[in-house]
């Protein structure tokens, strides 16, 4: 399967659509995971998708207590944050066939966070070639409903766990 690449090699977020508040403390809060792409959730963090994605099926996982950074959260926050990039890195295998992952975290403004005031970290999957795409692509607007097509064919590995 050869992915659609349409993000931007650099992050923008696109600032008019961002409230005021965080938007990782929102979208938990609200209670509506599948409109928020939340596609879990554990004792101390949850997994959703990213929109505004380096590639499909670009996932985020973050913890719900807003800290801008790992030395502030807990033993179980980092490891299960760890978890839950394990498990993804697992289903997003089984679901997209990636063939590598890039899975970091961007601390601060200077280090790219486009949120950094809440801890999040990355899980990015890779196929061969794929980076052949993202230049032509650049600056190729997200399609949302890409977005809820990646939701609805990964949620049911997360609840199949
Ligand atoms: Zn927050």
């Amino acid at each position: 399967m050869i992915p659609t690449l349409w993000a931007p090699w650099r992050m923008q977020y696109i600032v008019g659509s961002r409230s005021a508040g965080c938007i990782l403390c929102e979208k938990v809060k609200e209670g509506e995971d599948a409109k928020n792409l939340i596609l879990a959730r554990g004792p101390f963090a949850y997994v959703l998708v990213n929109i505004y994605p380096y590639s499909s099926g670009h996932l985020m996982i973050a913890p719900y207590r807003h800290l801008e950074c790992l030395g502030k959260l807990s033993a179980e926050e980092t490891s299960e944050m760890m978890a839950w990039a394990s498990k993804s890195e697992r289903i997003l295998g089984d679901a997209f066939h990636a063939e590598g992952f890039n899975i970091g975290l961007n601390i601060g403004k200077v280090a790219g966070a486009g949120i950094d005031d809440h801890v999040h970290m990355h899980v990015v999957p890779r196929w061969s070639g794929d980076t052949n795409f993202m230049p032509v692509l650049g600056e190729t607007k997200v399609i949302p409903e890409y977005l809820e097509e990646t939701y609805a064919k990964l949620l049911p590995y997360y609840q199949a766990d």
